[in-house]
């Protein structure tokens, strides 16, 4: 039997770190166990009482200059030593690039596994964590457990909702823990320059594919998007291929959750699907009425995207104005 106790939630993005108290708070439930969160950084003292107003039982504050900016050596000698002390059985991870560089070298040192962009979380009749994964190109569903403790899961952004705010009871904890010295030292930081600069938190995306015959056609796109107040997204080729964009939604692009996406043009692969899957309505304008994005869009419509998309931006104009 395992001496380990408790969920231990983490995360360097404050908003995922809600939503996965959200679930910890359910499977804390299952396992008649503690909901604990790291609020691990520079000058976040502050939001250690909010936490426990989201459902978290407890909040290990370990804020430290040292910490204002994330280096993987820094954040996993805080988190290691708070999983050695605190022994959690469960760990879940924010699934940002930083906490996988994290959630991999903690689950190395403690000589442990790790599951990896969990989309789903379960727990089994042994109490063991079972976790579900996109695999083999977005084509299956891996459902993943452990031999080992604690369990260390990543979850992406906007796989699970925050809980509403109430006023609840909670224990902070201040921790001065000895942070290593980094290996690596950065020289310079850069803004990135993106062309899908918050899509992920978008209420509408407008989409668009291989249907696009020229880069200035993003006009249509655009323009729709701005009556709409919405993000334009796109395929994997026109960023990798053509070049008309950065970045690109779908398995290996931004997961979108958006309440509409329209797609425009675009075929409906299995690796665009896997993005736009939680979006709450699909709507599909393709000239093929066999594309497969059909199959998962709520409203179709067949027909020529450059027919179609002036249409109904003038009609919205009309409407909205
Ligand atoms: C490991 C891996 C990961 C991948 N990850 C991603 C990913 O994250 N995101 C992603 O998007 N792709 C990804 N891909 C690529 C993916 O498999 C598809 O190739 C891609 O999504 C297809 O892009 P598309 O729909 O723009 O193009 P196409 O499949 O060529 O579809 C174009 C569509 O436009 C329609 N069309 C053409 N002209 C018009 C018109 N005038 N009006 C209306 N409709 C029109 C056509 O009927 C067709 O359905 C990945 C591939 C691999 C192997």
């Amino acid at each position: 039997m395992s001496e380990n106790r408790g969920v231990l939630v983490f995360s360097e993005e404050y908003d995922l770190m809600l939503e996965m108290i959200g679930k910890g708070r359910e499977i804390a439930k299952e396992l008649q166990t503690e909901l604990a969160v790291a609020l691990v950084g520079s000058n976040v003292q502050k939001k250690a009482s909010e936490l426990i107003k989201y459902g978290a039982d407890k909040v290990f504050l370990v804020d430290n200059p040292a910490l204002e900016r994330f280096q993987a050596e820094r954040y996993l000698s805080v988190l290691h030593n708070l999983a050695v002390d605190y022994k959690p059985d469960i760990l879940l991870i924010g699934s940002t690039k930083n906490g996988k560089a994290l959630a991999a070298r903690l689950a190395t040192r403690l000589e442990t596994g790790c599951i990896p962009d969990c989309t789903r979380l379960s727990v089994d009749k042994k109490g063991r964590l079972i976790g579900e994964r996109i695999t083999y190109g977005g084509n299956a569903i891996a459902r993943v457990t452990f031999r080992s403790r604690p369990q260390i899961v990543t979850i992406p952004a906007k796989v699970f909702e925050k809980l509403e705010p109430r006023d609840r009871n909670g224990e902070i904890t201040k921790l001065d823990v000895k942070i290593e010295d980094p290996q690596t030292e950065i020289v310079e930081t850069k803004p990135l320059e993106t062309s899908s600069r918050n899509i992920e938190e978008a209420e509408i995306v407008v989409s668009c594919g291989r249907g696009l015959e020229k880069k200035d056609d993003k006009i249509l796109l655009e323009r729709l998007a701005e009556i709409l107040n919405a993000q334009v997204g796109n395929t994997r080729p026109l960023a990798e291929d053509r070049k008309w964009f950065t970045e690109w939604v779908g398995l290996s692009g931004h997961k979108v959750k958006p309440k509409l996406y329209i797609a425009c043009g675009l075929s409906g692969i299995i690796q665009h699907v896997a993005g736009i899957r939680d979006s709450k309505i699909i709507v599909a304008i393709n000239s093929d009425p066999e594309a497969p994005i059909f199959e998962v869009a709520d409203y179709g419509v067949v027909g020529d995207l450059y027919d179609i998309l002036p249409a109904l931006t003038e009609a919205l104009r009309k409407q909205l104005s």
